[in-house]
């Protein structure tokens, strides 16, 4: 694979979770990294610092536009450029459709589309001017099919989606890519709220071609290729990274399925 070496990457929510181990497989092949995100910062700033690479924070909410435009300045004046943009921050409790108030709807579009939407936007002058950049959406398998109990979250991740598609054909004679992974079902330190129990996880697990959940090591893999010169033609993608994707229910309900 092309060298990353010295290059710079904005990861948002990358103090836990997917978005943490994306971050450390970048900086394991040398790009210096902005974290971001809620919470607990300094294990996962250790952590991305103990692969030799230079780090900072910023923890920017994806739903307020002017601290995100505040998170991109901080990025280029700290590492003088900004040649990978994953936006990884998201998420959504589950809500029946029936009971979502108007705050909560706002917020789970907020988070999952409008955010990152604002993200790119910050992002390219940035990258125009360095003629180069590559933006990661991370989306959803519930973006790409129906997400019952997370409805607005699927409708969100349905429109990054789209948006990924739209912003690599506006931006593509900046040289700068737009691609979307699309995420199956992954286990992380935040995945019981979801999937239940370690028994339910494995389960789950069980159910996938692959015979287990994904991790966030699953993506960063998908992230470094998207993000390396090897991917210089890719652009607009859809990578859908889901061990297999999910069995059809209705398969077990048929007779020797
Ligand atoms: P997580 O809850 O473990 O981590 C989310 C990160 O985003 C944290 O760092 C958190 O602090 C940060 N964050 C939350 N709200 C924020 C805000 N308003 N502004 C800035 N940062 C904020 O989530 P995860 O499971 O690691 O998911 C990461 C991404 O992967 C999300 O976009 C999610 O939709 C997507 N995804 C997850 C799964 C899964 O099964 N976990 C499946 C498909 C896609």
């Amino acid at each position: 694979m092309s060298t990353l070496k010295g290059k710079t990457a904005l990861v948002t929510g990358s103090t836990s979770g997917i978005g943490l181990a994306m971050a450390i497989g970048l900086a394991k092949q040398g790009v210096n990294i902005m974290v971001n995100g809620f919470g607990e910062k300094d294990a996962a700033i250790a952590a991305i610092k103990a692969c030799g690479v230079e780090v900072d924070y910023h923890g920017a909410d994806m739903s307020k536009p002017v601290e995100i435009e505040d998170l991109i300045q901080q990025t280029e004046k700290r590492f003088g450029s900004l040649d990978i943009l994953v936006n990884n921050a998201g998420g959504s409790p589950a809500s029946a459709v029936a009971e979502a108030s108007p705050r909560f709807v706002d917020a789970i579009l907020k988070l999952n589309m409008v955010g990152p939407l604002y993200m790119a936007q910050a992002a390219y002058p940035h990258m125009a001017a360095q003629k180069g950049g590559s933006i990661i959406n991370i989306a959803s398998v519930s973006g790409a099919r129906p997400s019952p109990g997370t409805t607005i979250y699927g409708m969100a991740k349905a429109g990054l989606i789209n948006m990924t598609q739209s912003l690599a054909q506006e931006w593509g004679r900046d040289a700068i890519r737009v691609n979307a992974i699309i995420a199956g079902l992954m286990t992380t330190e935040n995945a019981e709220a979801t999937y239940g129990d370690a028994a339910a996880q494995a389960a789950v697990g069980q159910s996938m071609p692959l015979g287990r959940m994904g991790t966030g090591d699953d993506l960063a893999g998908a992230v470094l290729w998207l993000s390396s010169e090897d991917a210089q033609w890719v652009s607009g993608a859809r990578l859908q990274v889901d061990g297999g994707g999910e069995r059809p229910y209705f398969l077990d309900l048929v007779k020797g399925g």
